[in-house]
């Protein structure tokens, strides 16, 4: 067999390599506008098709101001996509499944050698019997006397440097969306949604007169976020695609596809992006993208890591 390396003249190995580095940080380069949304990582709790776990960065004139979930594989991807965390106005927890939360203490480390000045907002659900409210999950992490990394403790007591994080429990028995965060036009505001036993959150971000929504993990239970959303035409939801239309799937816990058209027909979203892909999903893409637009009628895409979506420019 020819070596096609050797055969590369000078100009085209150069490009390759450029592209090579170009795709180490795609982001940093691609992912611009007034408004954009960054998949971080489109993947879901199962190491089985290289995707990080749930992730995604709100830009706003090429800085990161908020990070909606950090679940295993974000550190890294942040990284690569050029955030910086002294930028951060949120960090937006849907729930305290690993695959939505696992790298957080990484990213406040990473984030502790920064030089910030500004009040970052954590927001996240309040607990119930099985799974512990945001307040809680912070504690047995960063308690300055009991907590797994109380070397990071800082964020609680905002000693140091740096302003403490300001903590937004949200309760899972909301009914309408609640504010989170506010600077100017650029708001971000929580919702419950039905995620079996599990206390989650949807959250919404507005800037520039544009929203989008982040659904998160939820069930076709989740009444008080389809009430909320009705008729309000988001320019974009993104949608966690992790079963397929097959019978014998955890129904109580997602949306089959044909339950995430509903969910965004209902909407009027004038785009719907599908992330937390999990490979029995994408197994059966064809079949549930053909549900999705058997009652959807806008645009509809699969995220990768790195997916970007320029909401306004
Ligand atoms: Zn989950």
């Amino acid at each position: 067999m020819i070596d096609r390396h050797k055969r590369l003249s000078g100009a085209a190995a150069m490009m390759l390599a450029t592209a090579l580095v170009g795709a180490a940080t795609p982001a940093a380069a691609a992912c611009k506008g007034s408004f954009a949304i960054e998949v971080l990582g489109s993947g879901g709790p199962l190491a089985d098709d290289a995707r990080a776990s749930s992730a995604y960065i709100v830009w706003r004139d090429g800085e990161a101001r908020a990070l909606v979930d950090a679940g295993g594989g974000a550190f890294l991807r942040f990284a690569e996509s050029g955030a910086k965390f002294e930028t951060l106005d949120a960090l937006l927890i849907s729930h305290f499944h690993a695959d939505h939360v696992s790298d957080l203490p990484a990213v406040l480390k990473s984030g502790s050698f920064s030089k910030r000045a500004k009040t970052v907002t954590i927001a996240g659900p309040a607990g119930n019997a099985y799974f512990p409210g945001l307040g809680d999950f912070l504690r047995a992490l960063f308690d300055k006397d009991a907590g797994a990394f109380r070397y990071l403790s800082q964020y609680l007591t905002g000693e140091g440097d740096a302003p403490a994080l300001r903590q937004a429990e949200i309760a899972i028995d909301s009914e309408q969306f609640s504010s989170v965060f506010s600077d100017g036009d650029f708001l971000i505001d929580a919702v419950a949604v039905n995620h079996g036993d599990v206390p989650a959150l949807a959250f919404r971000v507005s800037a520039e007169g544009k929203k989008v929504v982040f659904a998160g993990d939820q069930s076709v239970l989740s009444d008080a976020f389809d009430a909320a959303l009705e008729g309000s035409a988001p320019d974009l939801i993104i949608a966690h695609h992790a079963i397929s239309e097959a019978p014998g799937q955890p129904r109580g816990l997602h949306r089959a596809p044909s339950a995430i058209g509903e969910m965004a027909a209902s909407a009027g979203a004038k785009r719907l992006v599908l992330s937390h892909n999990m490979k029995r999903a994408l197994d059966a893409r064809r079949e549930g993208l053909a549900a999705i637009r058997a009652v959807y009628k806008g645009k509809v895409s699969i995220a990768d890591d790195h997916s970007c979506y320029v909401i306004a420019r």
